[in-house]
């Protein structure tokens, strides 16, 4: 195993060391040991308490060139200079099997610079939904940061009422944000922004530097990712909740979990952040966030690209969403390609979906398991309009005929169709246990979603919808 410390030393000047301040009796209690030997870490450092223990210790590598980034960002599309690691700090970055360089990054490591009037703390609450959340994504293709190692601690900490003090170590190919060229940017510091500009270039998109303009080709890059990112989060139901530039990834990934939430019963502008009141991030609003966030990315190229080029390059957006979310889509449903008939089918389905509030997830997951050759099949005890579900039933029936159906068709759905998400109630039993100080809740339930396509899980205490299903409101506060 390699650490290195690219970003601190390269970009001297877009950082601030800090030594982490670990809260008191700081324990380890969850680790990914998947990821842990994916990136060759010493099997010692989970050992004992070993890794909290040395991050105390003023010699140890991590701690040694340990940074806090400075960025900015759109803030409910308000423009703010004044943001930056205020509670994460880069430790290093580690060297991978594959020779890529992944950062280590610890969240709730105590104040810095960008602070601001927070108090640089993490929250169990917060943390553990980020830690399931990041690896639900994970694993049902969606890109993500992910979720390393998870420590509880002894402090208390204040939100809306008193809470139990957390950290976490997140990994990702970086932790440069969107907001990161923004700052650099629209703070007229063209070379700190050059700067940037050369290490994104080197160590993250080096494929870029074979084109003749290598500014325009990362943001081409930036915009098909993002875009395809977000058509997933479409696919499946996922709420971001604060889409600000601040919490955009340049890799396309998703990144800074805060009030998120998959979707229950579908509801298309479905909204859980409960500070978003004009609902600017709600699930319906997220692709063209996506497009705006991006526009305002642009910007910080515009030194370099002419504005007919930034135009162009964004302009390939919209069609690579739509390609993929429609690609996805029709998949969902068994069927080969987008067309006239298989999208008029999917906007039937989701239609009854939001008119009937069905569980978005439970109904994919069991059309997956239907044999289609029943004319009266148990999915139609799910709806309450009847009619409607049969008139359906019929159309896409036929579809799925005309197109040949096989057994491997089948078994295509069901990888396509989870039969566990990361759901709030879950989550929020997981958070409740891990304050008694239970972790097993939180261990079986990302076991479940470690493979959400299994069928071992159809019948789990993980799949099903909420019970009660009474709206959700999640505080930003982590
Ligand atoms: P977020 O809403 O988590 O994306 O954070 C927005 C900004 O506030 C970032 O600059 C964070 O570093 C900072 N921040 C959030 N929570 C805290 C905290 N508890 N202490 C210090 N800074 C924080
Ligand atoms: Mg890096
Ligand atoms: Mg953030």
């Amino acid at each position: 195993m390699k650490l290195t410390h690219l970003y601190a030393t390269e970009l001297a000047d877009l950082v601030t060391p800090i030594r982490p301040v670990l809260p008191a009796d700081t324990r380890l209690r969850m680790v990914n040991s998947e990821l842990a030997s994916q990136l060759c870490l010493p099997e010692t450092w989970w050992q004992d308490n070993n890794l909290a223990t040395a991050m105390q210790d003023e010699d140890f590598a991590l701690c040694r060139q340990a940074v806090a980034q400075k960025y900015g960002g759109h803030q409910f599309g308000h423009w703010n200079p004044m943001l930056g690691d205020g509670r994460g700090l880069l430790l290093a970055e580690v060297e991978d099997s594959q020779g890529q360089h992944i950062d280590l990054h610890l969240k709730g490591a105590g104040t810095t610079p960008y602070s601001r009037q927070g108090d640089g703390r993490a929250v169990l609450r917060s943390t553990l939904r980020e830690y399931i959340g990041s690896e639900a994504l994970h694993h049902l293709g969606i890109p993500s940061s992910r979720a390393l190692a998870l420590f509880t601690s002894a402090d208390t900490v204040y939100r809306e009422q008193p809470e139990t003090a957390a950290m976490m170590i997140r990994t990702a190919p970086s932790h440069i944000r969107f907001g990161h060229f923004e700052y650099y940017y629209h703070s007229q510091q063209p070379e700190q922004l050059k700067q940037l500009f050369d290490h994104v270039f080197i160590h993250h998109f080096p494929e870029v530097l074979k084109s003749d303009n290598p500014h325009l080709a990362l943001l081409r890059t930036i915009v098909l990712r993002t875009a395809r990112m977000i058509a997933l989060w479409q696919v499946y139901g996922f709420v971001h909740g604060v889409m600000n530039t601040d919490n955009m990834s340049i890799h396309g990934i998703t990144f800074d979990y805060g009030p998120y939430a998959f979707m229950d019963s579908f509801v298309s502008n479905a909204v859980f952040n409960h500070t978003d009141q004009q609902g600017r991030y709600a699930f319906d609003q997220q692709p063209g966030v996506g497009l705006w966030n991006l526009n305002a990315l642009a910007h910080a190229f515009s030194d370099y690209c002419t504005t007919s080029q930034l135009r162009e390059t964004l302009s390939l957006y919209e069609p690579t969403f739509i390609q993929q979310y429609q690609q996805m889509m029709v998949r969902r449903l068994g069927l080969d390609e987008p067309t006239e008939r298989s999208l008029a089918v999917l906007n039937q389905l989701t239609g009854m979906l939001a008119d009937q509030q069905r569980d978005y997830t439970v109904i994919f997951r069991q059309l997956a398991l239907t044999d289609i050759s029943t004319a009266n099949p148990a999915l139609r005890d799910q709806f309450i309009d009847r009619v409607a579900f049969d008139k359906w039933w019929e159309s896409y029936r036929s579809l799925r005929m005309d197109g040949g159906e096989t057994e491997e068709q089948q078994k295509l759905m069901c990888n396509i169709n989870p039969a566990v998400i990361a759901r709030t109630h879950h989550l929020q039993q997981v958070i409740e246990a891990a304050r008694e100080d239970n972790f097993e809740p939180a261990h079986s339930l990302l076991s479940a979603l470690r493979s959400p396509f299994s069928q071992k899980w159809d019948d789990s205490r993980w799949a099903g919808a909420p019970v009660n299903n009474s709206p959700v409101s999640l505080s930003c506060s982590s």
